[in-house]
């Protein structure tokens, strides 16, 4: 390192590092009239004015200055100075509520901040020292929340209430985490607090198991201006026994009596608001399957419709009346049909 990064050559020079060119001209100018033997005669000091000759060399040279004070840490303190001169504290305090105006356009928020910069300060170091003070903007993450509907709320919709934990600047810091120098004791330091809030949702027609549903700026708050995050609902078709989805159809176990799977029958099966009227053929066998076409969920573009699948499902009474039972007795000795012939016969 050069000998010279040791000493202050603003002092050399009788100056200050806020000193502009035109002032390390100047008092250069002075005391070389002062020091050069050629111009001072006996008072002159050849060592002192290789000295200031030095100083104005590289203090006069802009990429050597600014080496110069960096190294020294000159160059930090002119940067504080010149914002506080344009006194930034107030200008950050006036963009923090603007970032919040802006909020809903944060856009406008980062154009706005840049033209503003711009006219205030003529420097890049300082724009960007200025930039890095207010912090750059935190967009609020993702909030994801299961929902749970039935298997024709899926087909119709329907409204929701739900409960979401928010986190959002604290208000009584702004997010800054301090006040007067001392932690904020409202969020300890964090800068943000959580929120419950409940919403009303929207669950549009027609979600499958697994839609992810947009509601947007629901998520966590942004902050500096940041965006706010979107809530997510992840819907959750229920399963019950009898009824679940499978993407866009609907699947249906529809218990039957013995009689109705020989005899035939008419059932009444729930639906959306209501029911309606399944034909079970004579002789359908336990597991047999019936399709309703266009009973079920439609596609994402709306062009093909899912259908209703029911699986018959023979289901044995749990009791027998005395009469149904001499019943049973007597189909048992008058049929004479051998379901089992043709596995016996292997
Ligand atoms: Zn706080």
């Amino acid at each position: 390192m050069p000998n010279y990064y040791n000493k202050d050559l603003y002092k050399i020079l009788n100056l200050t590092f806020e000193a502009s060119k035109d002032d390390i001209k100047s008092a250069y100018k002075k005391l070389a009239k002062m020091y050069h033997p050629d111009v001072a005669g006996a008072n002159g000091n050849i060592d002192k004015f290789k000295e200031i000759k030095e100083a104005y060399d590289i203090l006069s040279n802009d990429e050597a200055r600014k080496k110069y004070d960096v190294l020294r840490g000159f160059y930090t303190q002119r940067l504080e100075k010149e914002a506080e001169k344009s006194s930034y504290k107030n200008k950050y305090d006036t963009y923090i509520k603007q970032a919040k105006k802006h909020s809903e356009k944060p856009e406008s928020f980062s154009n706005s901040i840049n033209e503003a910069l711009d006219s205030l300060f003529h420097t890049k170091n300082i724009k960007q020292k200025f930039k890095e003070e207010i912090k750059t903007p935190i967009n609020g993450s993702d909030i994801n929340l299961d929902v749970n509907v039935s298997c024709f709320e899926a087909i119709t919709g329907t409204n929701r209430k739900v409960n979401i934990l928010h986190t959002q600047p604290c208000p009584n810091c702004e997010g800054r985490t301090f006040i007067n120098g001392a932690k904020c004791t409202m969020c300890n330091g964090t800068g943000e607090i959580s929120l419950q809030k409940k919403i009303n949702v929207k669950i549009p027609k027609d979600v499958k198991q697994g839609s992810k549903i947009r509601i947007k700026k629901e998520g966590n708050k942004g902050l500096y201006g940041g965006k706010d995050g979107d809530l997510y609902l992840i819907v959750n078709i229920e399963k019950n026994p009898y009824f679940e989805t499978e993407g866009m159809n609907i699947l249906c176990n529809l218990p039957i009596t013995p009689f109705e799977a020989v005899l035939g029958a008419e059932i009444t099966v729930p639906y959306i608001d209501g029911n309606i009227n399944v034909k079970i053929p004579p002789m359908t066998s336990s597991g047999q399957k019936l399709r309703l076409a266009g009973m079920g969920l439609y596609n994402k573009s709306k062009t093909k419709k899912g259908d209703m699948i029911i699986t018959v499902l023979i289901k044995l009474p749990q009791k027998l009346s005395k009469k149904e039972q001499e019943l049973y007795d007597e189909l048992k000795t008058i049929s004479n049909d051998d379901i089992r012939a043709d596995m016996n016969a292997k």
